[in-house]
């Protein structure tokens, strides 16, 4: 099993993870408590910072898909300052871009 790609966005609410860039800015997907997430997907960014999955490894996989991480791999932990003279949004998006292609 290879390690997942860092998500692309994250939800403001649950946290949730994603990969889709055309959900940015919409309203979550997720189910929380039988109840749709009141969240938005907000895009990850350099900044967004992003811890590997302890269950799976970040593959996402532990036999079944990880209940830990919901498959991604990957748990959303924070947004750090951005420093100072970075264009964090378009740095994250082109290196995202990359690791999908490459994989
Ligand atoms: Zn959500
Ligand atoms: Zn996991």
């Amino acid at each position: 099993m290879s390690k997942r790609p860092i998500p692309m966005t994250f939800c403001t609410v649950c946290r949730k993870p994603g990969y889709y860039v055309g959900f940015i800015n919409s309203r979550c997907f997720n189910i929380v408590n039988g109840k749709r997430c009141p969240g938005k997907n907000r895009i990850a960014t350099q900044e967004t910072y992003w811890v590997e999955c302890a269950s799976c490894k970040a593959t996402g996989w532990t036999g079944e898909t990880c209940k830990q991480c919901d498959g991604t791999g990957w748990i959303f932990e924070a947004v750090r300052p951005a420093g100072p003279g970075v264009h964090p949004a378009a740095l994250a998006l082109k290196r995202a871009w990359s690791t999908l292609r490459n994989r």
